[in-house]
């Protein structure tokens, strides 16, 4: 698995030429275990990490140098610098054309504010002790209310704006925006029952600048863990493999999956997703989205087989949402830790990674994997929770502004 996971630990973004040569990588690993890939392509807005400076006006000056927010655009704007508490956003008031400074989480209620105050631009200040990322805007709210420019600061470089009194800074970005074709890449075990199947995925894209070793080659690696199993022990249930592409870019890959295939998707009993791995200092967890029946079930395996794993019922934003959407149950199988924390950042490479931790969280999902795959009769209905669903619509609510 170390060996594989080593070839695909390079920035990959959705879209671009560097996600494509993964897959072609994992394809690979696919034909060597015996199975025949497919590809399929989808058209996807993306980015190149770009480059960016802020100069913080002043005797003296100060620049620092800041990361473009994915597809926020290009700019050259200058602007007083605020900051507003995400709380008070609903409410805030600030003078138009000024560049607002927040923490660095964007979403769709965030995004509206910033349209109504009217902003130039907005600088995401970023968790002290780890290395600025490439944050996006969703695609969806830029259609919706326009573009306005942005980028990630240091903590260090924040703290210092906003330090100094009616602070005027100068943001300075240049990036490429293009769109591109990503692709999910594909592969199926026929199972002897084909009228159930399981989906097992994990997403092959990384964000920018991030090598993308735990967030989720680790779970490339193991899915093609799984698939060399089952394509040597053929299961009861088809089995459906998904390499996803563009996770990173808004789940657009599992999105365009779920799109695509509809009509195929009642027969689907389960999804199993594995996103982030391998983590030397974490712990193996798993989410689910779907019934309390279910949960149960895996938290007594869980206590009864001493697996270790810390289980909790609710939504992971990953993979698992446009299936759990599409009323199939979907669990998500990861480990977090301190390696994780990493995630999203150029220090997410394979040195936070070691093989006993990959196949730690490997053997438990093979094992409840097979159990699904090969009951005599499916044990769980296909169905999710109204609880669940509400909690479902507010995240594509909240994060791509859907039914907004
Ligand atoms: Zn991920």
């Amino acid at each position: 698995m170390f060996e594989t996971l080593k070839k695909i630990a390079f920035e990959r973004v959705g879209g671009t030429e560097e996600e494509l040569r993964a897959l072609g990588i994992l394809a690979d690993e696919i034909r060597k275990r015996g199975l025949e890939p497919k590809l399929e392509p989808f058209e996807v807005k993306t980015f190149r990490a770009g480059k960016g400076t802020v100069e913080l006006a002043g005797d003296p000056p100060v620049g620092f140098d800041v990361n473009p927010v994915g597809l926020s655009g290009s700019c050259d704007i200058t602007g007083r610098a605020q900051y507003i508490e995400p709380a008070k956003l609903d409410y805030a008031r600030c003078e138009p054309g000024c560049i607002v400074l927040l923490p660095p989480h964007l979403n769709y209620d965030i995004y509206r504010n910033l349209v109504r105050l009217k902003v130039a631009g907005f600088l995401l200040v970023h968790n002290p002790g780890k290395t600025p990322g490439f944050p996006i805007i969703r695609h969806a709210f830029i259609e919706k209310f326009g573009k306005i420019p942005g980028a990630v600061i240091s903590y260090e470089g924040g703290r210092k704006i906003i330090s100094r009194k009616d602070a005027v800074v100068r943001l300075h970005t240049e990036q490429e925006e293009f769109v591109g074709t990503s692709h999910n890449l594909l592969a199926v075990i026929p199972g002897e029952n084909e009228d159930e199947e399981i989906i097992l995925g994990a997403h092959a894209d990384s964000v920018a600048s991030s090598p993308g070793a735990v967030d989720n080659g680790s779970g490339c690696v193991e899915l093609l863990g799984l698939l060399g199993h089952f394509a040597k022990n053929k299961p009861v249930r088809t089995l459906r493999f998904c390499f996803f592409g563009s996770e990173e870019l808004g789940l657009l890959g599992s999105r365009e999956y779920v799109r695509a295939h509809e009509s195929e998707l009642g027969k689907v009993r389960l999804m199993i997703n594995l996103d982030l791995g391998g983590d030397i200092f974490g712990e193996n967890r798993v989410i689910i989205t779907g019934s309390n029946e279910l949960t149960n079930y895996i938290d007594s395996r869980n206590k009864l087989r001493g697996m270790g794993l810390r289980v909790t019922r609710g939504i992971y934003s990953s993979d698992n949402m446009p299936f759990a959407r599409a009323g199939i149950p979907a669990i998500s199988f990861g480990r977090s830790g301190l390696g994780a924390s990493m995630g999203h950042s150029a220090d997410d490479d394979i040195r936070n990674v070691n093989e006993a931790s990959l196949r730690s969280m490997a053997n438990i999902a093979l094992a409840f994997a097979g159990e699904m795959a090969d009951a005599e009769v499916f044990p769980f209905e296909r169905k999710v929770p109204d609880d669940i669903k509400d909690e479902i619509e507010k995240y594509f609510r909240e994060r791509s502004g859907d039914g907004a």
